[in-house]
């Protein structure tokens, strides 16, 4: 049943992955975070690898690089570990909960209020400039919530002047100048981001071929999973990667994406820590809801954690549209993840497999 893999929390999620683990004779690491959990839980990224440690071919899966995404993330790790089959010298290395603190909270941002998938920059070079978002960050994060009327028409006005494709640039694509603000990629590098970085180090180095599969939620159409292309090379590695994925595989640079480019990707990390493994790989975005409506609970969310005096019912209604946009509460929905979920770890196995 799709269903039971779904858990109402991180908690509930980080157990029956972690006993699934177990149960298929997986091994499993832990890196333990400093910080506790909403229920005050310990919070971990954990990693299962299942199939050989020193396999040259690796199947890598991630989930929670936005936290409260890793509920269906962590869905399909645990139904991959009960179900997916791989040839002898293919392994797959699931990381469960890259943020586990935002997990845990049911936040995309992590601990310090940073988006992680804008955190993989070159903290030694200037830091990238949004100057779009200084001039709607205001706008974004009024005083009070939700916004009157007369606020909503003057962002609707600008987003009619600039195009939605700009506004969600400017809102989206990373800002490195306003630390409580939304899509803030960081002053520098996270726990996250240097566990993450740990991790490729003690189990992918030795992996001449590695397959990534980042799974995410929130945008595009309901229960669509979006294979959206997440390597740097358009040339031969988005070939393989349409061989093995399907040509509908979408980029951000050719703007075929429901995504917009972005500054400071995870996938950074596995160019600089695997340099010697041939990497291919896509982010899976299963869509939820219209993107206003998530954008707007993401204002909500981080208008609430610069709120903490705000009413009981109005924090109640923030956090329950956060899960909403994040995670549906369907069971249709839960299924077409999976299924899309299941099919694309099985084709970069296939892939992975094919000689060379
Ligand atoms: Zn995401």
């Amino acid at each position: 049943m799709t269903t039971e893999l779904f858990s109402p929390n991180y908690l509930e999620s980080r157990a029956r992955f972690v006993q699934t683990t177990r149960a298929c004779g997986a091994q499993l690491h832990t890196y333990t975070m400093p910080w506790q959990g909403a229920l005050g839980e310990d919070l971990a990224m954990d990693v299962a690898i299942h199939g050989p440690a020193d396999a040259s071919r690796v199947l890598l899966t991630t989930s929670a690089v936005h936290g409260v995404e890793g509920f269906c993330g962590s869905a399909i790790q645990t139904g991959l570990l009960q179900s997916l089959l791989s040839p002898p010298d293919v392994a797959v290395v699931h990381v469960h909960a890259v943020n586990p603190h935002g997990f845990s909270h049911a936040r995309r941002v992590n601990e310090d209020n940073v988006d992680l998938n804008r955190n993989f920059i070159d903290y030694n070079q200037p830091l990238p400039v949004n100057s779009d978002y200084a001039q709607i960050h205001a706008m974004l994060l009024p005083e009070h919530w939700p916004p009157t009327p007369e606020q909503f028409a003057k962002l609707d006005a600008l987003t009619q002047t600039w195009g939605m494709r700009r506004m969600q640039r400017a809102i989206t694509s990373g800002q490195y100048q306003f630390p409580q603000g939304l899509w803030f990629g960081g002053f520098g590098p996270t726990w996250s981001h240097r566990t993450f970085r740990q991790v490729l180090q003690d189990h992918l180095t030795q992996a001449s071929e590695i397959a990534w599969i980042d799974l995410h939620t929130g945008l595009g159409p309901h229960g669509h999973g979006e294979r959206i292309f997440a390597c740097n090379d358009t040339g031969e590695t988005l070939q393989r990667a349409r061989q093995w994925w399907g040509p509908e595989i979408t980029s951000v640079d050719t703007g075929t994406s429901q995504s917009v480019p972005l500054s400071g990707p995870i996938q950074m990390a596995i160019y600089e820590e695997c340099p010697q493994a041939q990497y291919t790989g896509i982010c899976l975005e299963f869509g939820t809801l219209p993107l206003s409506q998530m954008i707007l609970a993401m204002r909500a969310d981080h208008w609430l954690a610069l709120h903490p005096e705000a009413q009981t019912e109005l924090r109640h209604a923030v956090r329950s549209d956060m899960l909403q946009a994040f995670n549906p509460p369907s069971p249709a929905w839960q299924e077409q993840v999976w299924q899309q979920g299941v099919q694309a770890a099985r084709q970069a196995i296939h892939g992975l497999a094919l000689p060379r």
